[in-house]
């Protein structure tokens, strides 16, 4: 079966779909996207992703491609063309197209892109031993709050992950600081058991993973505190994890090579994964 994708208006197959060569979008990395999980044919915290969408869009000045009931039709057209049963929808929305100038352009019609594939079930040996992070400057620009496209230095970082063998990379300020992932939210646990993760300021993006485990952690009663970690805090830490829509949330064992807590997946990650998958079949 060939994938089908909606391009400015159309479904067509991989092959055919394709945007202007002046896209902004192409030009200057102006436009911004999301990633939704399909779980049984269906899309998990929709609402909280749309939300951060036209966010992005109003910080950018990019105007929407269409109204949300017209979108979420398209994206669920998208994944039911697809046959997507369990997999991810991605959004992109860009400023247009237009003769190349750096200035936003009179007149163009914001360009949207929606693709959906199955993905495989994540290796459940990274739940049950956790996975390796190793930790790099945080070379980005100082609006990581946007969904931004313009994703190179997290190209980068995740590819140093990769070569070090590594599952992540987390991303340190000025200050000492992890801000996140390359693709994923960084949090820890401390040795009184309060869960830490950095607040959502301009240095991080808002995971939408990360909201739902709010929600689990007030609704389960665990201590929560939205803080700034140095490197040495999340290596003490007892635990440590990430989240985020493809990786929903993983332990994180080692940082930089040196063991978190015992250095295997702690029971407070474990219980708020369990909480998670438990949350996106009952929302899907
Ligand atoms: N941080 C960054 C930089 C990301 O790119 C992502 C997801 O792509 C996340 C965090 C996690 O966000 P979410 O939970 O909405 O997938």
């Amino acid at each position: 079966m060939s994938r089908i994708a909606y391009v400015a208006g159309q479904y067509l197959p991989h092959r055919q779909a394709a945007v202007h060569i002046e896209d902004r979008g192409f030009q200057f990395a102006d436009g911004v996207y999301e990633v939704i999980s399909v779980v049984d044919g269906h899309l998990v915290d929709e609402a909280l992703h749309l939300a951060r969408l036209h966010r992005s869009l109003a910080e950018l000045r990019i105007a929407a491609p269409m109204g949300d009931t017209a979108l979420k039709v398209v994206l669920r057209e998208v994944v039911r063309r697809n046959d997507v049963d369990t997999g991810i929808v991605y959004l992109q929305v860009t400023r247009g197209a237009a003769s190349r100038e750096h200035a936003f352009p009179k007149s163009a019609k914001p360009t949207l892109v929606v693709t959906s594939r199955r993905t495989k079930p994540p290796d459940p040996r990274l739940g049950e031993e956790g996975i390796a992070v190793i930790t790099i400057p945080d070379i980005r620009w100082q609006r990581c709050d946007i969904k931004s496209v313009a994703l190179i230095p997290n190209v980068l970082g995740k590819q140093q992950a990769r070569e070090a063998g590594a599952y992540e990379a987390w991303q340190v300020d000025r200050d000492g600081q992890i801000t996140e992932g390359t693709s994923t939210n960084a949090w820890i646990v401390t040795v009184d058991g309060t869960v830490v993760t950095r607040a959502a300021d301009t240095a991080i993006l808002n995971g939408v993973t990360r909201l739902a485990i709010f929600d689990i952690i007030r609704r389960e009663g665990y201590r929560l505190v939205e803080r700034p970690f140095t490197v040495e805090e999340a290596k003490a830490a007892r635990e440590a994890f990430l989240t985020s829509t493809t990786a929903d949330l993983l332990p994180v064992v080692r940082i930089d090579g040196s063991p978190v807590g015992e250095g295997r997946p702690g029971p407070l990650g474990q219980k708020l994964r369990a909480a998670y998958f438990a949350h996106a079949a009952a929302v899907a």
